[in-house]
């Protein structure tokens, strides 16, 4: 692991220099505060030693900064200090302090010290790489590896929030494959799997940077368009569709599988309070079932009443 020892006594940091040298730790040396603070910015270090009297910047002013930075991982920092009165000690660990060793010392106890930090710090990185995987499975769909419903409409909820604010509109199409269950007959429920992750792959790699994609449910994906009016939408989704023509799958018969689409178009106009999610979706919704109605393979939208 990766330590800073901030202590502007030169004759201590050469001591621990070759005390510390065969602890299997890799040491980075700051003889003040404030390069302690820039070595911190620029380098990922996880555990800091600090002395509590130093020039520039002294070691409680450190502490605080290190916990008001939100680095996305914890930093452990154990005080060195060669002020022994219990106050000292309070104060620095209710400033933030994990931990606190007074000079002098001996290597045998920081080390030990250090050993609980790397712990610490062990458990700590387990604990985000669960919380980042459960975060994935909760926002994620697992088939596609697109954002899932619930992602998609805390998103659209706060992109409408925004464009009222902007005063801009905000296109969403509704898309819905048609037939789909004549590939699962035909071919099976994984060939079925294997199209919706080409249909989920065409969307996502056609979309622009500030548009977003995701599954809706089941053969249905939605398309969320920041900043764009319903004719716009429309100029999109029409390509969406013809990308969708396009895709030829090989799902193991002797020609390759086309696919087709319905899709409804809806715009939300910039209004206060923004139009609700649930409202769009059911128009998106409405337009789409006239797409099918009317022959599928198509495009269809519903046209809001102009605001105010
Ligand atoms: P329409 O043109 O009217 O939309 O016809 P359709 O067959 O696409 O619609 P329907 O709602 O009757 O059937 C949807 C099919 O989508 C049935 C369902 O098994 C299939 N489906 C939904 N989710 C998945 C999935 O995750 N994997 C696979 N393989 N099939 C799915
Ligand atoms: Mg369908
Ligand atoms: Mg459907």
């Amino acid at each position: 692991m990766k330590v800073l020892i901030a202590d502007d006594d030169s004759l201590l940091r050469q001591m621990l220099q070759g005390q510390l040298a065969s602890s299997g730790h890799e040491f980075v040396f700051a003889p003040d505060g404030l390069e302690a603070w820039e070595i911190l910015q620029a380098e990922n270090i996880r555990m800091v030693i600090l002395d509590w009297m130093m020039p520039e910047l002294d070691g409680p002013e450190l502490i605080r900064r290190i916990r008001d930075a939100a680095w996305p991982g914890y930093t452990y920092i154990i005080l060195l200090t060669a002020r022994s009165g219990r106050e000292d000690i309070v104060e620095g660990l209710n400033l933030g302090a994990d931990d606190y060793v007074t000079k002098p010392f001996r290597r045998e106890e920081l080390l030990a010290r250090m050993g609980v930090g790397a712990r610490i710090l062990q458990l700590e990185g387990r604990l985000s790489e669960l919380l980042a995987r459960e975060e994935a499975l909760a926002t994620r769909d697992s088939l596609t590896g697109l954002p899932n419903r619930r992602a998609l409409s805390e998103r659209t909820r706060v992109e409408l929030s925004r464009a009222a604010r902007a005063r801009t509109s905000v296109g969403l199409i509704l898309l819905d494959l048609d037939h789909f269950k004549r590939i699962n007959d035909q071919f099976g429920h994984a060939a079925g799997d294997e199209a919706l992750r080409k249909v989920a792959e065409v969307l996502q790699q056609n979309k622009r940077d500030y548009d977003f994609t995701g599954r809706w449910g089941g053969e249905e994906f939605l398309v969320v368009l920041p900043g764009t009016t319903l004719s716009q939408t429309e100029v999109v989704a029409e390509r969406i569709r013809k990308l969708i023509q396009s895709i030829r799958l090989d799902l193991g018969g002797p020609d390759p599988v086309e696919l087709r689409a319905s899709l409804g178009v809806v715009c939300a106009p910039p209004a206060t309070p923004p139009v609700g999610i649930d409202d769009l979706l059911l128009q998106a919704d409405h337009a789409l079932y006239r797409a099918k109605r009317e022959g599928r393979n198509c495009v269809r939208l519903h046209a809001l009443p102009e605001a105010g």
